[in-house]
């Protein structure tokens, strides 16, 4: 196997998830066009299935959207209704295996599609397996399908509904059987599911970027604990589990969605504009140039600019085409590090007091080589302002951040870290700023990476992204 390089270290993108029913329509192409709107959402795999007369068809392949699909593929992907799915691991590894949609015909003929993370992977996939029932991945996704799948209930909802009570952890799900395409999720909505209207007909996605992309109109939020069906009666809803404490991520807000879209009713790059302004309220400096870690630090530095009134201008390129990971590049260029993804313009940063934004921190090597590669380029002071809290718990709800151990401000002081950064000074967004800057209050959104209060019970018992590949359960 070619060696790779591992390019980032931040806080790793989850999944993406698309569903619709629309028998007038070309599916399978709604589905590629939704799923490449959802694309920062994962990169390793995508794949879309089909249902054409009852029969179900997918194509699941590692890779991005454009390199899985071409135009022979998707035509070979014909129905009335479709789902899909990108991903990026964050239980079990990046083997084909583990791509999704996953197809199980039990008793219940599904593809399902999934984004999120089990708390109780572990716990479902050992009561399965003494059940007999044999799985081909080690994804926490495949125990969800074996549920329904093998469920004893005449019908797909009825399945579904009786399952999501078992389910602990976080589930933005799409389902889809000849019955129709289901969606739900989890009781405290930890990972974001949209609906939206195409022409008479419904779709749900995990942002509402999907909509655009498709024409399609965003609707609402599936609500936390909601079975939606779409089928040929338009949308049913049920209530399939009520839940003591809502927690939808508070890094969706930060980092993980497109700036385009829109969650809670807030458009992304809105907020974390807002972000970067109350970060300048909170943390005010003098400064020639603010600059951006582009490009998640660049709605937020607009805002630091414009509250502050200091100059803005790029005096960081980024290579667009670089690849997540990418060939060793060998010990004369692993020097070079960083230089392949971003490139400094000593004529803009030279002799400069630089304020350097960005939208978070997690191990800090990224975030220290950038700086060293600013005074390299004749910076004469960096200054750093991060829009987010200093992370400093893992998360167990789908995110794969770094171990408590790797993250720079677990046990650090905000003056540490900067010293181990080399900058000049560090201020981080307080978690007040942050929820004024996205109209919240500290009582719904999760934000336990950063204070280390777990929303759901039991969480600090999940076990790793490699849990069921560790406990060597696959047939
Ligand atoms: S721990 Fe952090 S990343 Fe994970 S769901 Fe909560 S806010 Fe989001």
């Amino acid at each position: 196997m070619t060696p790779t390089f591992q390019l980032r270290e931040g806080p790793r993108d989850e999944c993406g998830v698309f569903g619709v029913y629309a028998p007038e329509s070309e599916v399978a192409r709604l589905a590629y066009f939704a799923l490449y709107a959802l694309q920062h959402r994962g990169q390793e795999s995508a794949g879309i299935a089909t249902c054409d007369s009852g029969e179900i068809v997918a194509v699941r392949e590692l890779g991005l959207v454009s390199q899985v699909f071409d135009e022979t593929k998707l035509r070979a992907l014909p129905g009335t209704m479709a789902i899909g799915h990108v991903r990026y691991s964050t239980t079990g590894s990046s083997a084909w295996q583990n791509a999704q949609p996953i197809h199980r015909s039990e008793r219940h003929n599904i593809a399902l599609a999934h984004n999120g993370n089990l708390i109780n992977a572990v716990e479902l996939h050992s009561e399965l397996r003494e059940r007999g029932v044999g799985f081909s991945s080690t994804s926490d996704s495949e125990i969800i399908a074996a549920l329904i799948s093998r469920h004893e209930a005449d019908s797909v909802a009825e399945a579904i509904a009786d399952i999501i009570p078992r389910l602990q952890g976080a589930f933005s799900t799409v389902v889809m059987s000849p019955e129709g395409v289901f969606a739900f999720r989890d009781g405290a909505g930890l990972r974001p599911l949209a609906l939206g209207q195409l022409g008479e007909r419904y779709c749900v996605a995990s942002e509402s970027c999907a909509f655009d992309i498709i024409g399609a109109r965003l609707l609402r939020e599936v609500q936390p604990g909601e079975l939606v069906c779409l089928g040929e009666r338009g949308i049913e809803v049920r209530q399939a589990v009520e839940s003591e404490r809502r927690a939808f991520c508070v890094f969706e807000h930060i980092y993980f969605a497109r700036p385009d879209s829109k969650l809670e009713g807030r458009r992304a790059q809105v907020s974390r504009e807002r972000m970067g302004e109350i970060l300048w309220r909170e943390s005010p400096v003098e400064g020639d140039l603010v600059i951006s870690i582009p490009d998640s630090g660049n709605p937020a530095a607009n805002g630091f600019a414009k509250a502050s009134g200091i100059p803005q201008g790029d005096g960081l390129i980024k290579n667009r085409y670089v690849a997540r990971t990418f060939i060793q590049p060998g010990q004369e260029l692993r020097k070079h590090g960083l230089r392949m993804k971003f490139n400094p313009l000593p004529e803009v940063v030279g002799g400069k007091r630089i304020v350097v934004v960005d939208d978070s921190i997690v191990r800090g090597n990224t975030t220290r080589q950038i700086i060293g590669m600013l005074r390299d380029a004749g910076a004469a002071e960096v200054h750093l302002r991060i829009s987010a809290p200093p992370i400093r718990h893992p998360c167990h709800y789908g995110i794969d951040m770094s171990t408590r151990q790797e993250m720079i401000a677990h046990g650090r002081t905000v003056t540490d870290v900067a010293r181990e950064l080399g900058a000049d000074w560090l201020a981080y967004l307080s978690l007040e700023g942050l929820y004024e800057a996205i109209g919240s209050s500290r009582d719904t959104p999760c934000d336990a990476c950063f204070t280390g209060e777990y929303p759901l019970q039991r969480t600090e018992d999940a076990r790793g992204k490699y849990a069921l590949e560790e406990l060597a359960v696959v047939r």
